[in-house]
């Protein structure tokens, strides 16, 4: 009698239309994933019912046995995974972690060092009207603006003119690594703590294709949602004697009651993430973005002005440049919409138009490489984005084309096949 449906059938409807949206599409937002089942079952679980501020044994709610053994598993998952000394896993989210991060390290009014947002840094590494710009004297390094790379001579250089407390490495929308012992040793060099934010970039260390921050930064941030697939949330790991501090800053520093439903699931995906199946998946992760990359380096494209940041990819993502093109990033991401391919427009650096617009398109290989996908699948994902961008005026029986090959491709990997939500 408690079904959704029947209590609320506007909200069952707006599920099942948004379920059978991500089944029937292509989703190349590049910092969303599909989460598994098991973890969906974890988040919506009675968990969502229990109170337990405070951590694992030392709480101020009563009846939490079961909740401390949840967040215990996830803890030590997530040591385990990363390989860290402490794990907190309470933060609601990836602003969340980065502000208790940075509340633990910092005080107000001192100075940090991020990567500027319009080159490819998240709100919170000190944008304007976030509270990371708010609070803090914001110095923003850059991407050189020859090779569209981290530009670690001006970060050398900024540092030693500022004398910032904290650096902060990290990116959302950037197609390259970072070299993490050149942030550290700048930081040694002017005695600053090093803070390295993995969220997008989480799922790639899991399976050992990328480089762990984690042995050279002071406190590393993370959501738990991108990459690493699971639910929607935050985490922070760090040595040992940041361990106190850290905790603090998150409960009750910023937050009150920890969503032990969310950690439970966090747990699930931190186990999932420890398996070969998921090695596999950011395998596939990683040649899908290579084969999009080098699909659009080919000639047609660059002949419809669509380049590519960098010249190519080493993580999920691919930044194309379309400051050149007949389309802006509005046009370009509603062009691919309406072929049934999900991206999100984005700033390139140095971009000419305003953010609202913006001259590039962020595409991420996670989600589909989540759904199966393997190199062949991505190759004519990477044609079908290529003829959409290139084609002077896409008319009606271009477009069903495209959208009949999206169509193929989401049937030949069906998502979520036994989901009835919202019933
Ligand atoms: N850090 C980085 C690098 C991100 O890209 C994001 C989200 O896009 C966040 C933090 C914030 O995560 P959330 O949206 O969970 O607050």
């Amino acid at each position: 009698e408690f079904r959704l449906d029947a209590i609320d059938p506007e909200i069952a409807a707006a599920i099942d239309d948004e379920l059978r949206r991500q089944q029937s599409t292509l989703e190349m937002i590049a910092s969303e994933n599909f989460a598994p089942l098991a973890v969906l079952a974890a988040q919506g679980s009675v968990l969502t019912n229990k109170y337990a501020e405070g951590y694992p044994a030392k709480r101020y709610y009563g009846g939490c046995e079961h909740v401390d053994v949840v967040e215990q598993l996830a803890i030590d998952r997530a040591k385990d995974l990363f390989g860290a000394e402490h794990a907190n896993v309470q933060p609601h989210s990836g602003a969340q972690a980065n502000a208790a991060a940075m509340a633990a390290l910092l005080d107000p009014g001192d100075t940090i060092l991020g990567l500027d947002l319009a080159h490819g840094g998240h709100l919170t590494h000190g944008m304007r009207l976030n509270f990371s710009g708010k609070l803090y004297n914001v110095v923003p390094y850059h991407v050189d603006p020859h090779t569209g790379h981290v530009d670690v001579d001006e970060i050398e250089r900024l540092a030693r003119e500022h004398r910032p407390k904290l650096i902060l490495a990290g990116w959302s929308a950037y197609p390259r690594q970072l070299d993490f012992a050149a942030f550290r040793g700048i930081a040694d060099d002017v005695d600053a703590t090093l803070m390295v934010d993995m969220a997008h970039f989480a799922g790639l260390v899991a399976a050992g294709l990328h480089p762990n921050p984690v042995p050279f930064a002071d406190v590393v941030t993370s959501t738990t949602h991108k990459t690493l697939g699971g639910p929607r949330g935050g985490l922070i790991l760090c040595r040992s004697e940041l361990a106190k501090k850290i905790n603090s800053a998150v409960f009750p520093g910023q937050q009150g009651g920890p969503l032990e439903h969310v950690i439970a699931a966090k747990a699930t995906a931190f186990k999932i993430a420890a398996s070969a199946e998921f090695d596999d998946r950011q395998r596939r992760t990683l040649a899908g973005a290579r084969i999009l990359a080098e699909r659009l380096l080919r000639g047609d494209c660059a002949n419809a002005g669509v380049r590519v940041v960098t010249g190519g990819t080493d993580v999920h993502l691919v930044l194309v440049d379309l400051v050149e093109s007949a389309l802006d990033g509005r046009q370009a991401e509603d062009r691919l919409h309406s072929v049934g391919i999900t991206v999100n427009r984005n700033a390139v650096p140095n971009d000419p138009r305003p953010p609202m617009v913006t001259s590039g398109l962020r595409i991420g290989t996670p989600a589909l490489a989540t759904r199966g996908f393997d190199d062949e699948d991505f190759r004519e994902v990477a044609d079908i984005i290529a003829e959409a961008l290139t084609t002077d005026d896409l008319d009606a029986t271009a477009r069903r084309s495209l959208l009949g090959r999206v169509e193929a491709l989401t049937k030949k990997h069906p998502l979520y096949p036994t989901l009835t939500h919202g019933r």
